[in-house]
Parts: structure tokens; sequence; C-alpha cells
């Protein structure tokens, strides 16, 4: 922890508990690449698997396992650890949300302060209107390193995901940036590196995913007409 650095947190629309949770799935899927799959609990609904010192949460369970201490209620879903606070939810967070003890007032402030380090970074994609949206945060301790692209026809974020990091820039300097931005974003890629290595780990992961899926069709594409041939 940092305590001398500001972090700013997105605005939120209700202070409430179901909404800090949600938030605070949010920002781990950022830190930690998760993709926070959310169906009917809604985006970031249902929590993910982290633990710190300060901090443990885990998404509601369905492996019905005899030893699984989610399904059996022996671990909350959250558990705050400075105050022992534990929180389980029924699928979704806020949905019969059980709590057993308090939380104090800078519970959520501080659970954000545990997740990120001096070298983090985060990516978000999202929609704007009608078009995706990646926005670069380079240090989650200043605000002034939030930089966001939009995508359009000619890049996909199925193609802008399979690049490294120089063909990322590159190709928004070219087409987006003005001259100033261009130029924040050079000074931001030498003093932020992680952004760059960051960029380059999706990339990587996310190609390897699609060799496997093309992998995978070109299998049931082979047995079909293997069958076609043998009928
Ligand atoms: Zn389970």
């Amino acid at each position: 922890m940092f305590p001398d650095l500001t972090i700013f947190l997105p605005e939120r629309s209700e202070d409430s508990i179901s909404e800090s949770l949600r938030e605070l799935t949010r920002q781990i899927c950022l830190k930690t690449d998760d993709d926070g799959s959310g169906g009917l609990g809604g985006e970031y609904g249902y929590g993910c698997n982290f633990e710190n010192s300060v901090f443990a949460m885990h998404r509601y369970c369905w492996c019905e396992e005899d030893d699984c201490k989610w399904c059996n209620g022996e671990e909350p879903n959250f558990y705050y650890k400075p105050s022992g606070t534990c929180i389980s939810w029924y699928k979704y967070i806020g949905r019969d949300n059980d709590i057993d003890g308090s939380l104090p007032d800078d519970w959520f402030k501080t659970c954000i302060e545990s997740i990120w380090g001096k070298n983090d970074c985060w990516i978000e994609f999202s929609k704007d209107d009608e078009y995706d949206l990646i926005t670069l945060c380079f240090s989650p301790f200043d605000k002034d390193t939030i930089v966001s692209i939009h995508l359009n026809y000619f890049n996909p974020l199925y193609v802008v995901k399979t690049w490294d990091a120089d063909t990322f820039f590159i190709t928004f300097f070219d087409e987006d940036m003005n001259e100033s931005e261009y130029k924040k974003v050079e000074k931001l890629r030498k003093k932020y590196p992680q952004m760059d290595k960051k960029i380059s780990e999706m990339a990587l992961k996310y190609n390897k995913e699609m060799i496997e899926w093309h992998q995978k069709r070109i299998e049931i594409i082979e047995d079909y007409k293997n069958d076609k041939t043998r009928n």
C-alpha cells in the first residue's frame, strides 16, 4: 500500500454494500484480467476469486462437492479481515445478502487501496454508443494517465486484441490521435513500461486461445467431412 498516493475511484451510482462489492469485483477484474462474467447477475454481479491481507472474495459456487467450503457454507463470499465481517450471497451479489458483523465506513476504500500496487496499470474494454472503446490507465494513482481510444470499422476489437504494444499504439497514433495526445502517450509509455507489458501479455493469451479455438474447429470440420465420405 502507498498511503501517500491518492487513488481515484470511479463514481458510483448508489452507495450501498452491494454496489461497492460489484465495483470491487470490477477493480479486481481490471487488476487480474479476470473477465468477471456477469449473466443474470449483471456485469461483475457474481464477484470473483481473490484474496490478499485485507479481504477475501469468492464467487458463488455451484460445484456441490462435499468438501467445498463455499457450497457447504463454511466460507463466506466476502470476508473483510480487519473487522472479521462476513457477507454471503445467493448466486449474485445483492441477492439474499447475509451479513455477519458490521463494516467500518472506510472498508471499501481500504479494499481498493489494498489491490493496487505502484507498478500496476489497467485496460478496460467497453462500448460507447456504437463503437468499442478501450480505456487505458497507465497508473491507478494518477488520473492524468487515463487515455481512451475509440475503435473503428477497420480495427475491430478482435483484431486489436491480437496486437503487440508497438502495433497497438502506432496504429492508433496514425489514425486517431492528435499531436499532443501522441506526445502524451509516448511519455506515458516510457514512464510506465508496465502498460506495454500488459498489452503484450493480453495479446499472447488471446492469440493462444484463438489457436485452440481454430484447432477445435478444424477437428469438428474434419470429423464432419469424414462422416460424409463414409456415407
Ligand atoms: Zn462449491
